[in-house]
């Protein structure tokens, strides 16, 4: 039997890319699943598919990750055997516009620091006392290659995941004594609506991003997460950085032109 069988599993960011990849997956293992994020239609659709394709049996939280209060009362709202989470995957996340620190835009900054550092901060503060008071649990936080090694004009958005990288590191500390897990995957390029977003909707300017390179999947990243949810009660992997082959480290990229 699989050992995420009746696990549940809160993923934040479920309604795109590497977070809907995990819904999928971690259903597919069979785990109940809290599918959350601000778009309540794309979830609440993801819970009806998952329901058909594999009997899940999933909860829906539609908050803005930034807002501590809503997180809370969101939280709250849950059936309480709901509240004894068993994995958390911290998704949520984006990186809004890319310019040269000086020609930046402080909203952008505020945006990414409220979602990316302390929106994990709160949901993982939410999350984690009924981990700590079973001793038993795994957070995974998705990280970033930007989170170890920056890019050109990656200046805030880099600072974020270097934090997120810091945040993984110390709380792994923290709850060394509660046998509680915290790994951090790591992925460079992946094609999701991360560029889509981060260019304001500019789907040809995301598409160049990619261009030339065979982009990782989030069902690629998924499986690494997948991974790091599976391994005996004993195995915590901390980290896994993965990248397309054509990508080392955040800035070395070799695209095939045509
Ligand atoms: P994505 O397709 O744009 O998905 C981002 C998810 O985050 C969406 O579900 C979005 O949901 C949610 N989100 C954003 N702001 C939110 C907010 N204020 N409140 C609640 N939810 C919010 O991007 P992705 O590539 O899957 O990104 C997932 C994670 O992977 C992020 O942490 C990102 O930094 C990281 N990552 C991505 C890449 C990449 O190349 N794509 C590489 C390394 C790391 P709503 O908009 O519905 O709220």
């Amino acid at each position: 039997m699989s050992l995420l069988k009746n696990k549940i599993v809160f993923i934040s960011g479920a309604s795109s890319g590497i977070g809907m990849a995990c819904a999928r997956a971690f259903a597919r293992e069979g785990a109940k699943v809290i599918l959350a994020a601000r778009r309540r239609e794309r979830i609440e659709k993801l819970a009806l598919e998952l329901k058909e394709a594999f009997t899940t049996e999933s909860k829906i939280l539609s908050f803005d990750i930034q807002n501590y209060q809503e997180i809370k009362e969101s939280f709250a709202s849950l059936p309480e055997e709901w509240k004894n989470v068993d994995i958390l995957i911290n998704s949520a996340g984006l990186a809004q516009g890319m310019h040269k620190l000086q020609e930046g835009n402080p909203d952008d900054w505020d945006v990414m620091i409220n979602t990316n550092i302390k929106g994990l901060l709160y949901l993982t503060r939410e999350i984690l006392p009924n981990m700590v008071k079973r001793e038993s649990g795994h957070i995974i936080n998705l990280g970033s290659t930007a989170g170890h090694d920056v890019y050109p004009s990656g200046n805030v958005y880099c600072a974020t995941k270097f934090a997120v990288n810091a945040i993984s590191q110390s709380l792994r500390i923290d709850v060394l004594d509660k046998s509680i897990k915290v790994s951090s995957v790591d992925p460079g390029m992946v094609e999701t609506e991360f560029s889509v977003v981060r260019f304001s909707g500019d789907v040809e300017r995301a598409k160049k991003v990619y261009a030339g390179v065979d982009p990782l999947t989030p069902q690629d990243v998924a499986d690494a997460i997948l991974y790091c949810a599976t391994r005996p009660k004993h195995v915590n992997i901390n980290e896994i950085i993965l990248t397309p082959v054509a990508q080392a480290q955040s800035n070395f990229v070799v695209r095939k032109t045509t």
